[in-house]
């Protein structure tokens, strides 16, 4: 027996439960970040809350505490021309000459959410809407650069693991955040030996001393232990 014809099924943006602009995500992953307690009544405006799992209302994220259980829900957000999967699955795409462009993301409940996990949205969202990712760098994203931002989502962390598994790794709020490289006067280098030091002792080059301007200045320096 061969199959002869395939037939692919595949949601569309309009069944999606939840749809959402990226400027509305942008306002939503704000909102967490500022404040996100159990209520059933705003605190600004003191109305009651809609009852849904979750709500915005006044710049504050509301989860209501009148549910004892949340549905897994996801929302979907309007991507167009910006198509997000593995790289491999374009080419097999391109191969089998299929035309299919998937032109929305699911993003996951807020209910899951971390600080890193908004960051990454905040990001994506940022860069489908052809905004610069910082307001720091104020650079811009390439459509091309879709594969690196896959990634991102991939590898970002849900609420729904064990504290352990929150506070350990690459992918957590000290390492991406905190100790992210987010200042200036301040870079990352690799090391080698050399046998003219003394014990406990680093030499930096002397460009990087020009550049920084640190000429008999006082600097932080981290090895990690393992290096
Ligand atoms: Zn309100």
């Amino acid at each position: 027996m061969s199959v002869e014809q395939y037939s692919f099924s595949i949601l569309s943006f309009k069944d999606c439960p939840a749809q959402k602009t990226p400027e509305k995500v942008i306002e939503l992953l704000r909102a967490w970040r500022k404040a996100h307690p159990f209520a059933d009544k705003c605190s600004v405006c003191k109305t009651f809350l809609p009852l849904i799992p979750y709500t915005l209302c006044c710049g504050h994220f509301y989860y209501n505490n009148k549910f004892k259980t949340y549905p897994v829900q996801s929302f979907a957000v309007h991507t167009p021309k910006y198509a997000f999967e593995l790289p491999i699955l374009k080419r097999l795409k391109t191969q089998a000459k299929l035309k299919m462009d998937q032109d929305f993301l699911v993003i996951p409940d807020p209910i899951f959410w971390q600080v890193v996990s908004t960051l990454v949205y905040k990001k994506i969202m940022k860069f489908v809407q052809g905004l610069p990712i910082t307001s720091w760098t104020q650079t811009f994203q390439s459509p091309s650069k879709v594969g690196l931002f896959y990634k991102q989502i991939l590898e970002t962390p849900l609420n729904y693991g064990s504290l352990q598994r929150r506070s350990c790794g690459k992918s957590t709020l000290i390492r991406q955040v905190a100790f992210g490289k987010r200042c200036i006067l301040s870079m990352r280098g690799m090391i080698v030996p050399d046998a003219s030091l003394r014990p406990n002792q680093i030499q930096l080059l002397a460009h990087v001393v020009k550049k920084f301007n640190i000429q008999n200045q006082w600097i932080i320096l981290n090895r990690m232990p393992s290096l």
